[in-house]
């Protein structure tokens, strides 16, 4: 089973509406839906918060401190499908930052549910 981190939109996050970072990610990880394809361990949940610089150093604190180094680094749906996008960065640009300071390959988006 892979183990995975999943980066989400913190300022999405606080606008509410259910998600993200309650379930959705959660489950498409556990079930193998969306972009995951297998079961997957959830081994770190990172919330990005504006303007973004912490979150790369964060998901190296985290696999340090947890002493798990997930297998992918998983951008959540709503942090790469964003409309109106992120003022700060795109996903495209924010991945490439994370696979290349932390040699983890990053996917992105988690799932498809509503
Ligand atoms: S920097 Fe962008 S992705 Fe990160 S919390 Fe702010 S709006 Fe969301």
């Amino acid at each position: 089973m892979q183990k995975v981190a999943i980066i989400g939109c913190g300022a999405y996050m606080d606008s509410g509406y259910g998600c993200p970072g309650e379930w959705r990610c959660l489950k498409a990880a556990a079930m193998g839906d969306g972009k995951f394809g297998e079961p997957s361990q959830t081994v770190a949940f990172i919330r990005c918060e504006c303007p973004g610089r912490a979150v790369v150093p964060t998901v190296g604190m985290a696999a340090k401190l947890s002493e798990i180094k997930p297998d992918a680094v998983y951008l959540s749906s709503c942090l790469v499908n964003a409309k109106p996008g992120c003022p700060y960065t795109n996903a495209d640009e924010l991945a490439q930052i994370v696979e290349a300071k932390t040699g983890i390959p990053v996917i992105q988006g988690t799932h498809d549910y509503h």
